[in-house]
């Protein structure tokens, strides 16, 4: 459907809900139109916020019986573009579903709505004792719902996993407003497709979760943290390599390339030592025993001395994680940039942060490295630092394109944590061939058969 036609459509949608006693919004409808992906916006026709799955099904039904598409939102700082609507389009914004309807202690689970804030979890766990173990510097806004719907990953996914490692069972509306609910406060289940595991991850564009089942975990009550400098970054990142596999189970490690890290002081005005070197790593160890949990710290800080470190401090934890939470947002700040993150066989990591800095070398562009080194998930900001710096129109996007072929070459993902929405859906042939994008489109075709559930993210156009 045309533009225009989405556009008359609107008001009868906006009555038929407001009757269901929704509450729609129509003006100032900006704030929804974008995420936290750099340069893109669109406005949307209309902003549908439930309260109930009751709700959400009938903004579903609505959406099918007048052919309108329909994006759900949670907090909106995904950084794929995922939650950019429709022009004209319906947004079916989740944060007014923000229950924790229980914390299960004694089977360790909790049963959310999609609204609740992922801090706002983490504090409800730790009064029983218990932790959610997914974290991210976007946890004060970022959404359950918008986590399992990208599969968020974050800094502790190299001990506990990502987001779908945690999920159990979700109740999901679907296009035309069917509920199904799938999985359970079970640890294993055998009982059929598991529908909960194919929502984790599909940006919105197969079903709407409106409730996760979670298992928790007992949190550990000690944790420790070193901060070693490199001379480069490729050394950062074999010593990291090192760490991850020397036993001692770290549950961060995280790699900042020395100018990131630049950029964030800079916007705190604060300064983390060894200012000279070119990298940063950030390791951090947790554990139910004291003793055990220093052991396991000091084994890691003889490992990143015999691997290069130039020095290893036992770290300013706050202040080293303030400077490293802050990077997004101080580039976000820059005239323009351009992030990736991709994910390679963690033996690859140190060659992928070479090539990167040599493909930026190649276009006349500069990079940044950070991000969750253990796991091989980089993040690899373009950035562009003066507005007069032409070679940005010119290269940039080159410049990308070079750089996923790097990471689909070492049998990498061209997103390991952010999604592909509207950002990286073009590039997925990269990575995937072209049966494998069908057997995709087949599954989106059979769950959604007009298009209209969050249309145009994950696959590219025919
Ligand atoms: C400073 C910063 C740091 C970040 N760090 C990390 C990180 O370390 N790791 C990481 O993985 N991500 C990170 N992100 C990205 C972002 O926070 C995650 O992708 C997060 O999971 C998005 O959640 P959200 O609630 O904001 O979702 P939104 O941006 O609102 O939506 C994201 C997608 O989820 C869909 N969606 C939302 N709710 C539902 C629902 N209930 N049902 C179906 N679909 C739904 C939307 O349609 C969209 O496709 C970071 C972002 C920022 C700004």
């Amino acid at each position: 459907m045309n533009v225009s036609e989405i556009a008359r459509r609107i008001p009868e949608a906006v009555e038929r809900l407001r009757g269901e006693g929704i509450d729609v919004l129509v003006e100032d409808l900006e704030a929804y139109g974008r995420d936290e992906t750099e340069d893109y916006f669109e406005t949307p026709g209309l902003v549908a916020r439930p309260r109930s799955t009751a709700e959400v099904a009938a903004v579903l039904r609505t959406a099918d019986a007048l052919d309108l598409p329909v994006t759900p939102r949670g907090g909106g700082t995904g950084k794929a573009a995922a939650a950019i609507p429709a022009p004209h389009g319906m947004v079916l914004a989740l944060g007014r579903l923000n229950r924790i309807r229980e914390i299960d202690a004694q089977n360790r689970f909790a049963v959310v709505e999609p609204g609740v804030v992922l801090q706002d979890l983490h504090e409800a766990c730790a009064e029983h004792g218990l932790c959610y173990p997914v974290d991210m510097s976007s946890r004060g806004s970022c959404m359950i719902g918008g986590n399992l719907a990208t599969n968020a990953g974050g800094e502790r996914a190299i001990k506990y996993g990502v987001t779908r490692d945690q999920v159990r069972g979700v109740e999901a509306v679907l296009m035309g407003g069917s509920v199904i609910r799938t999985g359970g406060k079970t640890s294993k289940n055998s009982a059929g497709y598991a529908l909960h595991h194919l929502l984790v991850g599909s940006e919105g564009t197969l079903g709407v979760i409106t409730e996760a089942t979670l298992r928790l975990l007992t949190l550990p009550p000690y944790r420790k943290a070193l901060l070693a400098p490199f001379e480069s970054l490729e050394r950062a990142a074999d010593a990291a390599l090192a760490v991850e596999a020397a036993g001692v189970d770290p549950s961060a490690l995280e790699l900042i390339e020395r100018s990131a890290a630049a950029l964030a002081e800079d916007m705190l005005n604060e300064r983390l030592p060894h200012a000279d070197a070119a990298a940063l790593l950030l390791v951090e160890v947790e554990g139910f025993h004291e003793g055990r949990t220093e052991e396991n710290r000091d084994r890691a800080a003889e490992i990143l001395l015999h691997n290069g470190a130039e020095d290893v401090m036992v770290a300013p934890r706050e202040r080293v994680w303030r400077v490293r939470h802050a990077i997004a947002e101080a580039v976000k700040q820059l005239p323009a940039y351009t992030s990736v993150d991709a994910c390679v066989p963690r033996r690859s990591m140190p060659q992928l942060v070479h090539e990167a800095h040599k493909i930026a070398v190649q276009y006349g562009l500069e990079v940044i490295c950070f991000g969750h080194a253990g796991d091989g998930n980089i993040h690899t900001d373009f950035i562009r630092r003066r507005h007069e710096d032409d070679s940005w129109d010119r290269n940039v996007k080159s410049a990308v394109r070079d750089y996923l072929r790097v990471v689909v070459a070492f049998g990498g993902t061209i997103t390991g944590e952010h999604g592909l929405g509207l950002l990286r859906r073009d590039d997925l042939p990269l990575q995937l061939d072209a049966s494998t994008i069908e057997a995709m489109r087949a599954l989106k075709n059979a769950w959604d058969p007009k298009g209209l559930l969050n249309p145009g993210k994950i696959l590219p156009p025919l």
